[in-house]
């Protein structure tokens, strides 16, 4: 769903009292796995998703993510410094998602040893700490680009059988793309974390882009940007590669909101080609 879609208008409730009401305009519809933008009008309130406070910059505006399963229902509540108080319960629509069986992966990165696991922990609580940032960054808003063009062979959401096996489903869009391939960052941000190997997603980069909102970038061959280096929208961070758990060479690239992942591919236009 693209944010430019459709704009919801959520008037605030009407009062008899002779003052303005609050509102809070949704620029898209709450889907599964949506990154959902809005205002805040007037914008000094407060605001709240599903009990958890969002930041809302100068001018208002907000951001929002849906998990893949996200419940039927999200709540917002907004409240301004004058008391008043504005609670909206939105209809999150479901998706469908695919199953993907993947064979040939080699066992040991299907069913990691006891060592493995360890590792696997320790790298999944850098990820977690570089996703709990807030910044007041507002990267977020604007067009996104595709980090590469290529061939989609992996989407969101999808339920995943490797070598048999049911695993958790995949949050990330693979483009598949040779080796050496530069991918570049599809919105301004910050990078957060580089790592130059982990278990299962080889070379990592992570770009936080304000209000809890980070993309991540998976497999990578090389990595051209360093910790806390700011990036422009377009230039290039890293190459594309086949490290970690991986069958041949592609870009993993995901979204998060803080830990609610989100589909990347809401928020660009079709891949070119495709
Ligand atoms: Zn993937």
């Amino acid at each position: 769903m693209r944010r430019s879609a459709m704009a919801v208008m959520l008037a605030g409730l009407l009062t008899a009292l002779p003052v303005a009401a609050g509102e809070i305009t949704l620029d898209g519809e709450p889907v599964q796995g949506a990154l959902v933008t809005g205002t805040l009008t007037p914008g000094n309130g407060a605001l709240e998703v599903d009990g958890r406070p969002v930041q809302i910059a100068g001018d208002g505006r907000f951001v929002f993510g849906l998990d893949r399963d996200a419940d039927e229902r999200t709540e917002l509540v907004a409240e301004w410094p004058d008391g008043e108080r504005l609670r909206r319960a939105l209809d999150v629509a479901s998706r469908d998602y695919e199953i993907q069986r993947i064979d040939g992966l080699p066992p040991s990165k299907v069913t990691p040893s006891e060592e493995d696991l360890q590792r696997i922990r320790r790298e999944a609580a850098m990820v977690r700490e570089a996703r709990r940032r807030d910044d007041p960054r507002t990267d977020f808003t604007g067009e996104w680009r595709w980090p590469l063009h290529g061939t989609i062979t992996g989407v969101y959401g999808s339920q995943r059988i490797l070598n048999g096996e049911p695993r958790r489903p995949h949050y990330g869009i693979d483009i598949a793309a040779p080796s050496g391939t530069p991918v570049v960052a599809p919105a301004d941000g910050v990078v957060t974390l580089v790592h130059e190997d982990m278990f299962f997603s080889g070379g990592t980069l992570l770009l936080d882009h304000g209000h809890g909102v980070s993309s991540a970038f998976l497999h990578l061959s090389a990595i051209h940007v360093a910790e806390g280096e700011r990036v422009r929208q377009g230039e290039t961070i890293a190459e594309v590669g086949a490290t970690g758990r991986v069958t041949g060479a592609h870009l993993d690239w995901r979204m998060n909101w803080f830990d609610r992942r989100v589909d990347p591919s809401s928020l660009v236009p079709p891949m070119p080609g495709s």
